[in-house]
């Protein structure tokens, strides 16, 4: 393909590609495929000669499209938000043309520079406290990672090492590895599985803290469970507090696990993955209180901030604590102004580094802090809508409180008869959510997630539940 044909060819995927959004509300939003789908479809070599785009392009909506679960639809329920919006695709249509890999600065300066300033700015839109950001001798900053996942790990490998760069002080002689082994990591039972994925990879030991009856990580059972390591010979280390969990979107108590991490001089993380796109709006910032006493924190734009995937924003208090962790300096990585400017390969597991920012700062600047506001607050709304819908049905009860834009719900009576309208849900197509068990209740959750949505996509959805809930408990019914 030439630059003549591109032209062309991009014109058409642009047009394909807008109507493909504007129309999605008609699409099966969740597939009717089996595993292996495609192996009929695609040939199972390569081809010997170049195809011609017309091909190709059929191919969009004869191979693939039926076996997309379309993430963008109203009518999709599941998981969390990864929405898109037209700024954000023009600005990963320009990184994907620029395509320079930003390692170290000298490597693509405006690449390392607009990561920087546009992660001020959104420090700055969260209330972030200022030794976050990036300030002429500070030693805080943001830095855009994969995922929330990976933030993650970053925060407790970072954390491993400071933990036993102290022990080393006070025991010279105790090897690293003696000291990991003895180290141990914390964070609620309703936290992530990535948190679980980091200890696994990190070889710590990892204590889940129950939470209270509001699914809520609290100070005191944190304290109790870290002096009863010590007691035991283990050195507490690092704490993930949740902001917003996957199963009901709780809050854990972030005051007073800062108090207990500062006391007990350890690493204090959140992962605020969904909810954090939130904090933008100053109403939901109650749940921050406590920020100033924490070490890292991350949320994904890519969920709620209609920011492509991939897109996690993570700041740090004290970025030099990454570079200890993950620095190796090689010659050829090295320029004129290594060690006066910022090198992100520093901040992060892989060396190299898309020019994500961009994208970033399309949004921020297309939107407009107020338009994102009303985007987040609309989300919320149309939860709202769901949950009155809800609880206007005493068929079913909604068995942990509303956040955001996350609703879970049940039908009232033993956990296989939900269990029994999730899968006839998902199995007609119409909407798409995933379950989860909260507390031993087996639950749906229902996550607005489009800003297409609109109040009789709602309601459409609810008459979907309701005509399946009525087929489920006739079938259960003696
Ligand atoms: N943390 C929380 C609270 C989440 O809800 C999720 C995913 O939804 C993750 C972490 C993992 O996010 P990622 O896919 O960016 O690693």
């Amino acid at each position: 393909m030439d630059a003549t044909e591109y032209r062309i060819r991009g014109k058409e995927l642009v047009d394909y590609i807008a109507d493909y959004l504007e129309d999605i509300r008609e699409r099966r939003v969740f597939p009717d495929k089996k595993p292996g789908f495609l192996r009929d479809l695609i040939p199972d070599s390569a081809p010997i000669e170049g195809e011609t785009w017309p091909r190709i392009f059929a191919d969009i909506e004869n191979v693939i499209m039926p076996g997309v679960t379309h993430w963008q639809s109203p009518h999709m329920h599941a998981y969390f938000p990864a929405l898109t919006s037209y700024p954000s695709m023009l600005g990963e249509m320009l990184s994907n043309a620029i395509n320079c890999v930003g390692f170290t600065w000298a490597s693509s300066p405006a690449a390392t520079e607009l990561e920087m300033i546009v992660m001020n700015w959104l420090g700055k839109m969260i209330g972030l406290p200022e030794n976050f950001l990036h300030r002429k001798n500070g030693s805080g900053g943001g830095v855009i990672q994969t995922t929330a996942s990976e933030a993650t790990l970053i925060s407790l490998l970072a954390g491993r090492w400071q933990a036993i760069k102290k022990y080393k002080e006070l025991y010279p002689d105790a090897e690293n590895g003696e000291i990991n082994s003895k180290l141990v990591a914390y964070c609620s039972d309703q936290a992530h599985s990535s948190v679980e994925k980091a200890a696994l990879i990190g070889l710590v030991h990892i204590r889940y803290i129950e939470c209270d009856e509001n699914l809520s990580m609290r100070g005191p059972e944190l304290l109790q469970t870290i002096k009863k390591d010590r007691e035991l010979g283990f050195i507490p280390f690092w704490v993930c507090a949740t902001l917003g969990t996957t199963g009901a979107c709780s809050f854990d108590n972030l005051d007073e696990i800062g108090d207990v991490c500062v006391e007990e001089f350890l690493w204090l993380h959140v992962d605020a993955a969904y909810a954090g796109s939130a904090f933008i709006c100053p109403e939901y910032r109650v749940w921050l209180k406590g920020v100033e006493k924490v070490d890292s924190i991350s949320f994904n734009p890519s969920k709620w901030l209609m920011v492509h995937f991939d897109c996690t924003a993570m700041w740090v208090k004290n970025s030099l604590a990454l570079h200890e962790a993950f620095n190796v300096d090689p010659v050829y990585l090295q320029h004129e102004y290594s060690g006066l400017a910022i090198d992100y390969m520093h901040w992060q597991i892989p060396l190299s580094k898309r020019f994500r920012a961009i994208k970033l700062w399309f949004v921020i600047r297309n939107y407009g802090i107020t338009g994102l506001q009303k985007h987040i607050r609309e989300g919320v709304r149309l939860a709202q809508k769901f949950e009155a819908l809800v609880q206007s049905d005493a068929r079913f009860e909604i068995p942990a409180k509303r956040h955001l834009g996350l609703v879970v719900f049940r039908l009232v009576g033993d956990n296989i008869i939900t269990e029994t309208l999730w899968k006839k849900i998902n199995s007609r197509g119409n909407i798409h959510c995933v379950p989860a068990i909260i507390k031993g209740k087996y639950i749906i959750r229902f996550t607005v997630t489009s800003p297409r949505t609109t109040n009789e996509d709602i309601v459409k959805d609810w008459q979907e539940i309701k005509t399946v809930a009525t087929e489920v408990l006739n079938e259960w019914t003696p």
